[in-house]
């Protein structure tokens, strides 16, 4: 079953996105490389953030890096409760997903609709590949954190560390990549299992039950 964006059917929110030169559409989340981009992280202030690294990519104009987040629009999503895929509104009242590995304490990627889900879950080939290891986590509501860079390792790594959301503290001592979300309350569904339920029943078909 190698489900493809080319044979999905997209959510009308997701065939409204941006697309690749492929045709593919791309997530909200996706950080494009502009033309004359060189890759370097750009380091700025405010007195709300403090410290924070910040992006000036814009949907559609490059190319997009699938696998890489842009902070800003990360951030952005993750406060306002926008949808990682189609970049709208997702309602109190509508319950939303999270996906990631078994059990995760918590998300960087931004929470999505349902039908947002169900779709990424089919057409992303990350996901799909991961199979049982992808877990749907199904939340009304959930809690923000900060993931900040404390600093860097003799190898040139980024030290990370994570802050209570606004944490003035925080502001003077670390950088402000991304918001990490904590789910309230979260229903676990393995990916697969999930996907299966969500999809229209045919006659002579049994479901299999959820965990
Ligand atoms: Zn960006
Ligand atoms: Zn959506």
């Amino acid at each position: 079953m190698s489900a493809s964006w080319r044979t999905v059917p997209m959510p009308p929110r997701v065939a409204e996105l941006p697309r690749n030169s492929a045709g593919r559409p791309v997530p909200g989340n996706i950080a494009w490389h502009g033309v004359d981009d060189d890759g370097s992280i750009l380091l700025t202030r405010s007195p709300e953030l403090g410290g924070h690294i910040t992006c000036r990519c814009t949907p559609g104009l490059g190319t997009p890096v699938f696998g890489e987040q842009c902070p800003v629009r990360q951030r952005e999503f993750m406060t306002r409760r926008r949808c990682g895929l189609c970049t709208k509104y997702i309602a109190t009242t509508e319950q939303l997903a999270f996906i990631g590995e078994t059990n995760a304490a918590y998300y960087l990627e931004p929470p999505l609709h349902l039908s947002c889900a169900a779709y990424a879950l089919q057409v992303c080939p990350r996901l799909h590949a991961a199979g049982d290891r992808i877990e749907v986590c199904l939340t009304h509501t959930y809690t923000l954190a900060e993931d900040r860079i404390t600093g860097m390792t003799p190898e040139g790594d980024l030290v990370r560390a994570k802050f209570r959301f606004g944490d003035p503290i925080a502001r003077d001592l670390a950088v402000l990549e991304f918001y990490l979300a904590f789910p309230d309350a979260p229903e676990r569904r393995s990916g697969p299992a999930w996907l299966l339920a969500q999809q229209p029943r045919h006659d002579g078909e049994h479901p299999t039950p959820e965990r």
